[in-house]
């Protein structure tokens, strides 16, 4: 039998599609799974207590479109002319970058990624990983880092043929092989991942999406970022991206894209009317100045939108606190969206966009035990069942979780890495880091 625990206590915040909140209330868990989460005291006899007054307790936050290796890019400077457009952006920086990636490298920013993550309150992502050189086994080293950090991840290689035909099929065939080899696994998972329309053939976008409907794994791809993809595909095909994705049997309930700036109605139309979800990166839209997302539009359509932060500020508050700040301006109404949906897109929505709306995104019997503990003595104002959920998205940030339990295990405990000492990764992810600059 396994220890049953329980969060005793707490102001919780469940995050069902009920809006649910307690203002004092205990979650017990057993082994990985969510037994109650109730007002008051537990019932029966509970093995380990944690105490969590005048703490906030609220889901694990989802993270729905990320690249760890972006991490060891913090605070480079590149010796590079600088870009101008998203285009140069790829060029100038980033495949670079993925060319100069060994899975060393893979394994370093994994295990640094992750554990700013897990630290800041996200206890799941969606990664895709890009290294033309480093392929192969690629998945293996991200999951070892991951795992020993104890996060929650659903991992991929993103396929391109930016190189050669070869290379697609070869980023494929690592994400077959991985499906295989995690078969089970409670805390890893798989999807498919192609790069972006504008570097596969149609081709490699059919093979992927048939694949992932095959092995019934999730599929996502880049999709209209920047104005390189919308142009690409309107020239060789003479259809916009969604378009195209749409006639190669690419869309589904079953696929993510990233991105979606460059879309219009029609293309938000087929979205909808597929089912398809959107990760939206709008930390990292503003960084690469690629445009804004017409998000309103799609949330009107009811499309499911997660929040990412495409490998960028691993800090999920503050992916939140730009998500809700952002269309505000784009729209000149200060009332466009409210906290609580753009909360929803990093839970309960998030974990929808990859099926995982059953497992996590909510603090519900049943469900896994992902939980983040958020620590209260920097709030300024009360905290209540009406204001709690502005100050998720308004007071708190990444600094202010003080402990996540993922899968039912303590794995961040008084803001530190439970499993890894903290020296050990920054070691690994500086001298990784080092290394990978000075080949560039
Ligand atoms: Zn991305």
């Amino acid at each position: 039998m396994s220890e049953t625990k329980a969060i005793t206590n707490a102001f919780i915040v469940t995050g069902e599609a009920s809006g649910r909140i307690i203002e004092k209330g205990h979650i017990v868990f057993e082994g990985s799974r969510i037994k109650s989460v109730a007002a008051g005291n537990p019932k029966g006899d509970i093995d380990v207590e944690f105490d969590a007054s005048g703490k906030v307790a609220i889901p694990g936050l989802i993270t729905a479109h990320t690249h760890l290796y972006g991490i060891l890019l913090r605070g480079a400077s590149l010796n590079i002319d600088l870009p101008t457009d998203f285009a140069q952006v790829l060029q100038r920086v980033w495949w670079p970058v993925d060319e100069a990636l060994t899975l060393e490298d893979a394994y370093a920013s994994a295990l640094a990624a992750s554990a700013d993550m897990l630290r800041n309150g996200s206890t799941f992502f969606a990664d895709t990983y890009s290294g033309p050189n480093s392929i192969e086994s690629s998945l293996d080293m991200i999951a070892k880092a991951t795992e020993e950090i104890g996060i929650r991840s659903m991992l991929a290689f993103e396929a391109t043929e930016r190189h050669t035909k070869e290379e697609g099929q070869r980023g494929l065939s690592e994400n077959v092989r991985f499906a295989k080899k995690i078969k089970g696994n409670e805390l890893t998972s798989l999807m498919m991942s192609i790069h972006a329309s504008f570097t596969v053939s149609d081709d490699l976008i059919q093979q992927a999406a048939k694949m992932a409907r095959n092995i019934d794994i999730p599929l996502t791809i880049h999709t209209s970022e920047g104005l390189v993809d919308l142009y690409h595909n309107l020239e060789r095909y003479g259809e916009r991206t969604i378009e195209r994705l749409n006639r190669l049997e690419a869309l589904g309930p079953k696929t993510v894209l990233a991105h979606c700036v460059h879309i219009n109605n029609h293309e938000i139309e087929l979205i909808s009317k597929s089912k398809t979800s959107v990760a939206h990166n709008p930390m990292s839209n503003m960084l690469n100045a690629v445009g804004i997302s017409p998000v309103i539009d799609m949330l009107n359509e009811g499309i499911t939108i997660g929040l990412g932060n495409d490998g960028w500020i691993f800090d999920p508050f503050e992916n939140m606190r730009c998500a809700y700040t952002i269309h505000r301006l784009a729209s000149g109404n200060p009332s466009i969206i409210g906290p609580d949906q753009i909360f929803r897109m990093a839970t309960l929505d998030g974990a929808r966009c990859y099926g995982l709306e059953n497992k996590i995104g909510s603090l519900e019997a049943g469900k896994l035990a992902d939980i983040v503990i958020l620590d209260c003595s920097r709030v300024p104002t009360p905290i209540t069942c009406s204001s709690i959920i502005g100050h998720i998205i308004s007071t708190f940030n990444g600094r202010d979780v003080s402990d996540v339990f993922v899968n039912g295990e303590l794995v961040v405990k008084n803001r530190e890495i439970v499993r890894v000492p903290d020296n050990k990764i920054r070691e690994v992810s500086q001298e990784s880091a080092a290394r990978l600059w000075k080949r560039l």
